[in-house]
């Protein structure tokens, strides 16, 4: 039976690689926070009270920028496999913490790979890196490829850049299993909320709804290569079952805009929009309702521009090529981009019918997102 040891448990593709890694048999450790909150919602259903016997499920209080805390936790785990996942992921935000964001990301690796380094663990544990495709940054080539030169635009991309190359140099210089997936956009009901995706898919429900009015965005013509978390934490698991380590590049190989996206997920609601204008004053307004349950008139604007949501530098074009994954992993997505959006609107709907149940029968539900 192997062990596994995942940073960044707690966001959405820890989530996912833990439930895929249990299925599998493994035992399961997590690095989380301290938070003053609870921050283990997405893990929650996998808690095992460690009383019992048999658990196979344990979380470790933990940091990416404290280098003797991994060093112990490492320590203690002897992990067969470690992913790596912790990270201040989101690129809009590294643009405001970029300090924070180049310790986290950048040095992050580091400190994991120097902690395997320094507990003798170079021939048994193989280290997996989430890298990205915001490592491409300003269009080179289309499709990106393992190949494809990087060009970062951003604190967080030029923060991964160094943790993809001192992965690749601590396989090269020490013989370790290290490696990185270069990942493109993957999205799914436990995205976070201020990824654009999941900001469109909950305001669609909110609005559907009546609980809200409209949706501030920023670059509708930016095009992304979007696949499902489920599907992409797959790849990270065979990527580690392999003979020697490699770089891979994970994605479906079909881009989109943002504005599309939009278009789909409140078409999933029943709502049709159409779109005019263009720059910082395009809009999207409501053309046609599916069904008078839908608490939103025809006429009504449910998408304007905020300015504030642009980057200072954009990334304007991804589309992934997957081929080395699919035929060397065998590696293939089950879901497409239209069954992805279903499954979001679907699942922010439930939750906000949830939340107006409440909010209507008396309790007040305070709206941290607003
Ligand atoms: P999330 O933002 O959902 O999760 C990030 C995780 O990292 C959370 O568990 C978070 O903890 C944790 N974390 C953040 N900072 C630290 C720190 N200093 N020390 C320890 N843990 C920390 O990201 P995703 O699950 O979407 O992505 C997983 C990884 O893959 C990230 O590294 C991301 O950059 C990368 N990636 C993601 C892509 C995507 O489209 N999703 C595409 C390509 C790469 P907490 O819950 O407490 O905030
Ligand atoms: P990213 O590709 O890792 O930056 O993932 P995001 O989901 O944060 O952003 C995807 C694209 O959507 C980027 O090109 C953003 O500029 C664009 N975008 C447009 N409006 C918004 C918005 O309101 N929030 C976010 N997060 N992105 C937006």
């Amino acid at each position: 039976m192997k062990t596994a040891l995942i940073t960044g448990i707690t966001g959405q593709d820890g989530a996912y690689l833990a439930e895929l890694l249990l299925s599998k048999g493994y035992h399961v450790h997590g690095v989380k926070r301290r938070s003053s909150m609870f921050n283990t919602d997405r893990i929650d259903h996998l808690y095992q009270d460690p009383h019992e016997s048999n658990v196979h499920f344990k979380l470790h209080y933990g940091d990416l920028t404290d280098s003797t805390n991994l060093i112990r936790i490492i320590q203690e785990v002897q992990p067969d496999e470690i992913y790596n996942l912790a990270a201040q992921s989101h690129v809009k935000v590294s643009f405001e913490t970029p300090e924070y964001t180049a310790n986290a990301d950048a040095i992050g690796a580091l400190r994991i790979l120097e902690a395997i380094r320094i507990l003798g663990l170079t021939k048994k544990t193989k280290f997996y890196q989430a890298s990205t495709s915001e490592l491409y940054g300003l269009v080179q080539e289309v499709p990106q490829s393992e190949r494809t030169p990087f060009y970062p635009r951003s604190p967080y991309a030029v923060a991964k850049l160094y943790a993809y190359w001192i992965t690749v140099n601590y396989r090269e210089a020490y013989g370790m299993f290290a490696m990185n997936g270069i990942l493109f956009n993957h999205e799914s009901p436990l995205r976070g909320e201020t990824f654009v995706t999941r900001k469109i898919t909950r305001g669609v429900a909110r609005i559907a709804l009546g609980m809200q009015d409209k949706i501030f965005l920023g670059n509708l013509d930016a095009q992304r290569d979007w696949g499902h978390a489920k599907d992409y934490v797959e790849a990270m698991y065979l990527m580690l079952q392999q003979e020697t380590a490699e770089d891979y590049v994970v994605a479906t190989g079909i881009t989109t805009t943002v504005r599309e996206f939009v278009r789909m997920a409140f078409a999933e609601a029943g709502i049709e929009l159409e779109f005019s204008g263009s720059g910082a004053d395009e809009k999207a307004v409501v053309k046609a309702v599916a069904s008078p349950d839908i608490k939103v008139q025809p006429g009504t604007v449910v998408v304007a521009i905020d300015a504030a949501y642009y980057r200072p530098t954009e990334v304007d074009l991804l589309i992934g090529d997957p081929i080395k994954a699919k035929t060397q992993l065998g590696w293939e997505p089950k879901y497409d981009l239209p069954a992805l959006v279903k499954e979001m609107v679907a699942s922010d709907l439930a939750l906000f019918r949830r939340e107006k149940l409440l909010k209507d029968q008396g309790f007040q539900v305070l709206n941290q997102y607003e």
